[in-house]
Parts: structure tokens; sequence; C-alpha cells
């Protein structure tokens, strides 16, 4: 038997990655007595470093099970060993935090509870049956109750809460699964649940809040509860009458809601799940996964007025569990806000702003540092697609396949607002903050940057924005004293945001398709063919513009623009009699707007994809507005019957530089569709392969000259399924397709291109401080 001792040599091993608050030391605690090596491990402002000491032969497999074995939850990116003097200890031991100068952000996202702590809660002889805030090594909340780093419960909101004796004994017990778990707590020493009426009169006569927001919920009303990121807004999924009551208290007319369910079976009962949508539900992220409703699924109607998708997710929290197993039937779960307004988060805050929304509350005394929205996925192509990257997959890293040169923040775009900070290797997009357009949503941008740059204790020496001159991400950026302010164009950022995902340096084709994004020319780009790496970009093709006839007003009201495409397809007035769309606009409203259009005043041309989406989709469904960005070209999606093939001519104008695509003709045909009763399904189809078979000309075209180089697809409209798998399919055969997986397509993505193009750029201009 080896003794260590003999011939004990010594090794330094340093840990980066998700190592904190993952049971991570508790882990190599427990392995290093099992392969009998000494020493000690603590966490540090970069991750874990283990001292450990013993025989060479020993110490060398207790280094390869420590990469090869690690916690669940865990992720280690790298482990770097070194050599160091030999010690002569009794033992192994879990050692106090140390701060260093150097910070790497260990700590983990939010997870959800796991199957022993969830059995726990519904056990009625255990001392946590029905405790909310049950946790241990491997789940509970962790970005969003921590201040600061390391991940220790000094550190975190549960600081004001002293652990008693038995959670102790757990906590300090290197054989417990709450070894170590820092916001371990139980009904004696841990935060608890209060119910608020903001309705005084109205006291409540049940005083136990779980069963008194099921008791309510039941009863059709709004009970307002405080989760992991933020504050819930939950109703009972099944009645019309309270999912409309929700609707007009918190001002959201036609916006999907999230539905959250018991269990798988129930999310089975309510859709159709593949594997890969399964795998979602349950991950320890917990996103709402959008799937395919079930025909005759006991939902309200009002969940997702005309909409075959459903945001679903599964209970992350103790809490959710607790209430949905009293309540016995789905809950529909939307932000705890006012339309357009960042989600509650604070008891006090909760309470204004909520107030008139919610009928009841369910409070705690956790109190919650960040606030993190749910996340959102949709399986595309097999795999899952981010829209909404937020609680669940927040702080984790984005691994760069190059350093950045120096630390440099990104403040994203003006909708679907992330930012992003790069140090070293690695990319961190923070959590979502929304729209910018209101001073709530850029308290909370200024904020959550401020407080992600303190936990990576990075002072930013570059700052990147969009080129949008009234972006409030683009004032904010100009406004910081200190970093050197660089202006990135909306889609060579979408580009970048793809390549960096990939690890891919360029160059690139990258099919920037948005709706809007300001282009370099000062025209609204957004059907966007670029040859792209980092540093730069070359624009090879574009779609032919439409007219925005009162700019942003038509992008509300959508049948102006679908009135510019008509007049542009057949070169005059179009004959408009034949289009239901335009029975309701009042014919002098037409005329105006036509005029708008045709003598180009206040009607900014722009190239966006997304505004076709929106001018075919409503003429062919006959919708003359959109209440919410999108609305109109998922419903077109939704509509595309998949079994048509067929596609509408187009050209490529190549005459022009950069190249245009041209669809006057589709348009002309699938008028032509109209008129002789085609189904909507039909045409909606169409229209999506006509997109797909110029996207593919064009690349076609285009590799004669610029060689086959790698194809990345980005912007939002490849939140479409049926484009993006078409795209993909119709180019597999000669190119190397990459389509987003990890950060959104859309403007939440587009921080981390930001960031990888302001690096460029700062670094040609020379090794030394950069001048703008
Ligand atoms: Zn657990
Ligand atoms: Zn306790
Ligand atoms: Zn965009």
């Amino acid at each position: 038997m080896a003794l260590a001792g003999d011939h004990a040599e010594g090794r330094r091993i340093k840990i980066r990655g998700t190592v904190q608050g993952v049971g991570f030391r508790p882990w190599v605690y427990r392995l290093a007595a099992r392969e009998q090596i000494r020493g000690r491990v603590w966490n540090d402002s970069t991750g874990a470093t283990v001292e450990a000491f013993g025989p060479a032969p020993l110490l060398d497999r207790f280094v390869r099970l420590l990469s090869a074995s690690a916690p669940s939850a865990a992720r280690i990116e790298s482990l770097v060993c070194e050599p160091i003097p030999p010690e002569h200890l009794e033992r192994f031991e879990i050692v106090e935090s140390r701060r260093g100068a150097e910070r790497r952000l260990a700590i983990p996202p939010d997870i959800a509870i796991c199957g022993d702590c969830l059995a726990e809660i519904f056990d009625p002889a255990g001392r946590r049956y029905r405790y909310a805030f049950t946790n241990c090594t491997n789940c509970g909340p962790r970005f969003t109750i921590t201040h600061d780093i390391p991940y220790d419960r000094p550190a975190t909101t549960m600081a004001r809460f002293a652990m008693c004796a038995a959670c102790r004994r757990e906590y300090e017990s290197t054989a417990d699964r709450r070894f170590h778990a820092e916001p371990n707590a139980c009904p004696q020493c841990g935060p608890s649940l209060g119910i608020l009426d903001p309705n005084a009169e109205r006291a409540a006569t049940e005083t136990d809040p779980i069963r008194a927001a099921a008791r309510a919920i039941a009863a059709g009303r709004i009970v307002a509860i405080k989760g992991i990121g933020g504050f819930h807004l939950a109703c009972d999924a099944t009645s019309s009458a309270a999912v409309r009551r929700l609707r007009e208290r918190k001002r959201r007319e036609q916006k999907p809601l999230a539905v959250m369910v018991r269990d798988l079976a129930e999310a089975e009962r309510l859709a159709h799940l593949t594997d890969a949508e399964t795998a979602l539900l349950l991950s320890s992220e917990r996103p709402i996964v959008l799937v395919r409703r079930r025909a005759g699924a006991q939902l309200a109607s009002e969940i997702a007025p005309g909409n075959p998708m459903l945001g679903l997710m599964l209970p992350y929290s103790p809490l959710h569990h607790l209430i949905l197993a009293e309540v016995g039937r789905p809950l529909v779960m939307t932000s705890g806000n006012l339309s357009e307004q960042p989600i509650a988060y604070r008891n006090d805050e909760a309470i204004a702003r909520l107030g008139a929304i919610a009928d009841l509350f369910v409070l705690h005394d956790r109190e919650i540092v960040t606030r993190c929205d749910d996340s959102v996925v949709r399986v595309i192509a097999g795999g899952p697609v981010l829209m909404r990257r937020s609680r669940g997959y927040v702080p984790r890293p984005i691994a760069l396949a190059r350093p950045f040169s120096r630390p440099v923040l990104a403040c994203g775009a003006q909708l679907k607002n992330t930012f992003c900070i790069g140090v070293g290797d690695e990319a961190y997009l923070g959590p979502h903050i929304g729209d910018l357009e209101n001073l709530d949503t850029f308290e909370s941008f200024e904020e959550s940057i401020a407080r992600m740059e303190r936990f990576l204790n990075v002072s930013p020496e570059v700052i990147a924005h969009d080129l949008h001159p009234d972006y409030l991400s683009t004032s904010y950026a100009r406004s910081r004293s200190g970093p050197v302010a660089i202006g990135v164009q909306h889609h060579h950022a979408h580009v970048a945001s793809a390549m960096a995902e990939h690890g891919l340096s360029g160059p690139v084709l990258g099919l920037a398709f948005d709706g809007t994004g300001y282009g370099s020319d000062g025209y609204a780009w957004g059907g966007e063919f670029l040859l792209a790496d980092f540093g730069g970009f070359e624009r090879i093709a574009t779609f032919r513009p439409l007219a925005l006839a009162g700019g942003d007003t038509a992008i509300r009201n959508v049948w102006r623009i679908a009135l510019a495409m008509l007049d542009d397809a057949f070169g005059a007035a179009a004959p408009l009699d034949r289009f239901p769309l335009f029975d309701a606009i009042a014919p002098r409203g037409v005329a105006v707007v036509r005029q708008m259009i045709a003598e180009r005043l206040n009607a900014p041309l722009a190239h966006g994809v997304g505004r076709y989406f929106d001018a075919f989709g409503a003429l062919v469904l006959g919708v003359p507005q959109a209440h919410y960005e999108g609305q109109v070209a998922m419903r077109l999606e939704w509509a595309a019957d998949p079994a048509e093939v067929a596609h509408y001519r187009f050209a490529i104008d190549r005459k022009s530089w950069p190249w245009q695509v041209d669809l006057r003709l589709a348009v002309r045909e699938a008028v032509n569709d109209l008129a002789q009763s085609v189904s909507a399904g039909v045409i909606a189809a169409r229209f999506h392969n006509t997109l797909v078979r110029a996207a593919a000309e064009v690349v076609r075209a285009a590799s004669v000259s610029i060689g086959r180089v790698p194809v990345v697809l980005t912007g939002g409209c490849f939140h479409n399924a049926r484009l993006t798998e078409g795209i993909a399919a119709a180019l597999a055969r000669n190119f190397e397709v990459y389509a987003h997986r990890s950060v959104p397509p859309g403007d939440g993505g587009i921080a981390l291109g930001q960031a990888m193009v302001a690096d460029a750029r700062a670094r040609s201009r020379g090794g030394g401080p950069v001048c703008a």
C-alpha cells in the first residue's frame, strides 16, 4: 500500500470553469479521500485550486480523475497542473476561499430543483416537507442571489440567515448532499413565504401562502409569485376569463403567454413533443420551450390567439412545484411587469408596480440580486435555438477560439437588449434586459452592466455599440468616459456573433436577415449577404428595398408595407379591390399612404427580409396590423403548408452593386395565386421556398468569385424554422452551413458579435492604448 509521505510529491491544479456552487469542492474532497491524497482545495476568483500531495502514481491518477468525472452541474474549461514542493499533511481539507486580482466568473447559472430535493418537499415525514427554499449542491438559485465572488454564503442574499444546527451539520458533513451548499436552509432557519392582499378589506382567510395562492388561482384570480429571477404573474391557464383579465390588466393584447405544467405527462397532454423538446423541458436550465400545441388541448384560447405553438415550461423552484401540486391545473406564468417594462424582482417594487394587476402576492424574504427572465428555446433542425438567453444560461460564458486583446464591453441593440463583456478567451452575455425604450429598462441595463463588471473585476478598455445614432445603448456607450467607443454595423455584428459561437475566424459568407438594422450608408438594412471576418465586411448582395410609409408606423401597420410592395411589383398603382386586406382601411388613408410611397415623403427605403415577411403576411393572411414585433412573420411561417414544394420566380440583379434580390416577379405570381383562390397555406409555403431558392442562388453565384467559404445564418428571421432548415438543406451539399445554437440569432445575441468586431478593430490599431 502506498503511503503519503513515502516519496511524496506535490501538485497545484488550477481549475477554471463553472466549478463554484455545484458541489465541486466536496466532490474533490471525497475523491481525494478515496484516492489517499492529502492536501487542500479552495475557491478563488478564477475557479478552484487544489494542492495535492502523495506518491507520483497516485497523484497522476487523481489529476486524471479530476478532469474525467466532475459533478454533473460543473463545467471544467481548463485544468492546469504544476509541481510544487511536497508538504506532509494529515488529511485533505476544504479551506476558505481566496480572492485574487484576476477574476473569472465561476458562479453557475441558477439550477432547477433536483430529484432528491423534490422528493424531500413532498415527504410528510421529512423536515423540509413543503419547504419552498429547499436546495442542495446539485440545485437551487445561484447567479440571481449572488452579489460578489467567490461564491460563498456571505456573498449571497442568504448571508442574513444563520444556519440552524441541523443545517450546519449537513453543510459541514462531507458525506452529505448539502456539504457546502451555500443557500442551504430549512423551515427553522431559512427564508419564509408570506402573502399580501393588496385589497386590505379582503383580508386573507387562508394563512398558508401556498394554499392561499392555489385557492385564488382556482377562483380565477391573478397571483404575483416571487420566483428565482423575478416575479411571475400566474393565473388558471384553462380559464378564458382569467387569461383575458390578465391580458387587460397587463396591457398585453396578443403576445403569447407562457404556460407552466406540473410534469412531463401533463406537457404531453397539451403538446406534441419531440425527443429534443422533451430534453429541453427537463434540462436543469428549464427554459420556456416553444412546442406544437395538440388539437383540443385543454387551455384557454386567449393564451396564444391564432397560434399553433405553445410556450411550455416545467417547474424549476420548489415553490412552483408546491403551488402546481396544490392547484392541479396548468398555469399561465408570465413575467411580472407591465408590457415593455423590466420584470419586477424586489418585494417593494413588485407591490408598487404589480399592485394594479395582481389580486394576491406570494412573497418571500430571500432577496434577488439580479433580475433574470425565463429563457426561451425552440428546436430547429433537430437542435435547440435560443430565442431568449437569460435565466438558467447566464452567466455561463461562451468559450472563444481566440482571446480578446483587452477587456471589451458591447452594449447590444435597442430591442431584446443584452450586453456582453469579453475578457480573456471568454464572452459573458448578460441577462435579457428587454427593449431599451424607457427609463426603467435603461436603469436595469446600467445596473446589470455595473454588476457584471464588478463580478469580473473588469474595466473595459473598448466599448462597442450599434451605428444607430438614436439607440439608448449607443448614447450610453458614447457617454462613458474611459473606454474607447467603437461603432459596429448591425449585420456585421450578427454575422460575427455566429462566427464566434462556432469558433470561425472567417472569411465567411453571412446571411443576416432581420427586420431593420442601421446600415453603413444610413439606410435600413436587413437582407444582407456579407463576406466578413471580424475585422470588416463587404456587402455582396441585399434585397430590393421597400418603402416604409411613415417609418416605424409602417412596421405596426403592415398593410402600408404590403401596399409599397404591390406598387413596386406592378410598377404603378396596383388594383387593390381584389385584396380583402384593404377593405378595412379608409380609401383616403390608402390614397395618402400611396402618395407618400410614390413621392418618397417620409417613406424611407428598407432592405429587411423581415419587411417582406410583413408585406406578404399582410397580403396573404389579410392582416392589416401587427400587435408586436414579428407577429405577422410568425403567422406566415405557421400558415405555410409543409408539403408544398413549388416556389415563385425571382431575379437577382447583378448589374447593381451590391447585387439585389428582386422579388417583384414573386409578388405578381402570388397575387395571381390569390386571384385564383390558391390557399394561404400554399402561398405562404411558396414564399418561404422562394426565399430559400434566392438565398441559395446568391450564395452559389458569389462563391464563383469568393470561393466556397463557410456560410452562417443569422438575424431575427432565423427564428423561423422553415427558412433556416430550408436554406441549410439547399446549401448542405456544397457548403459548410452554421446556424445559431447557444446565442440567439436575433438582436438578443448581437452584443457578442459587437464585442468580437470591436476587439478586432482595436487590435488592428496596434497593441498600445487604443485611440478613437
Ligand atoms: Zn437538490
Ligand atoms: Zn436549518
Ligand atoms: Zn438585427
